[in-house]
């Protein structure tokens, strides 16, 4: 088994499934009592958000190429950062190590393209909704993104870190998002791309109208396929 190094703790919440789906997987795969050979470095959330809302990037991408480092140094095979929004600084953590980034756009991306898709709706944090590199790596696979108004954004980006980052399941946040999405799905959405690790302890396949792109269960999903396939 490639061992996999995980950057995680953005939020705890997601990174708790990270470790839970990547070891069921693997135990599914191989059975027995097998379960993932991984390594996890989780950061203090709060200075990841504090460096994410005074714009500091390439700050915040050295501190998790940092991690990166430290994961490759203890024998990880290859990476997974356990978040959508700090893909932004992927690049940055790229540059720093040997090792692949099992990127969670590209995966997501893949699996959509798989599905016949190309005119998407996309949830998630409001960095990731607008500032382009989310949208604009997904256009490179020839799919295009239907983002919610700003105004929307700013909603759906408020209940993420005030509430899914901690574990607070609202029903209230959950018909505001699912009212989204109906929206956008009038709009043209074929599908929704769960584009936040935390949305799916909040949508799922059976209270949504439209089919899911949950990045959490796509990038555990390449995860445990890097971590298997032959060497
Ligand atoms: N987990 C979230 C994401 O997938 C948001 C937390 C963060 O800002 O990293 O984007």
């Amino acid at each position: 088994m490639n061992k996999i190094g995980i950057i995680g703790g953005m939020s705890p919440e997601s990174t708790a499934l990270y470790y839970t789906q990547i070891n069921r997987k693997v135990n599914q795969r191989l059975g027995k009592n097998h379960s993932a050979d991984l390594l996890l470095h989780s950061v203090d959330f709060e200075t990841i958000v504090q460096l994410q809302r005074n714009s500091e990037w390439e700050k915040a991408g050295q501190l998790l190429a940092q991690s990166a480092v430290m994961l490759e140094k203890m024998g990880a095979k290859g990476l997974v950062l356990a978040t959508n929004t700090m893909h932004k600084v992927a690049a940055t953590i790229e540059a720093r190590c040997q090792i692949p980034l099992i990127h969670i756009i590209d995966c997501t991306a893949s699996v959509i393209k798989q599905a016949g898709f190309d005119k998407i709706a996309l949830l998630g944090t409001a960095f990731t909704m607008s500032d382009g590199f989310y949208t604009e790596r997904m256009q490179q696979f020839g799919i295009q993104i239907l983002s919610p108004e700003a105004e929307q954004q700013a909603e759906i980006h408020r209940i993420i870190f005030d509430e899914l980052c901690l574990n607070r399941i609202n029903p209230t946040s959950r018909d505001y998002y699912l009212n989204v999405i109906q929206e956008l799905k009038s709009q043209g959405a074929q599908g929704v791309i769960l584009g936040c690790t935390e949305i799916c302890l909040l949508i799922n396949a059976d209270n949504c109208s439209l089919p899911i792109f949950d990045s959490t269960e796509i990038h555990t999903q390449a995860a445990v396929d890097f971590m298997l396939k032959a060497k």
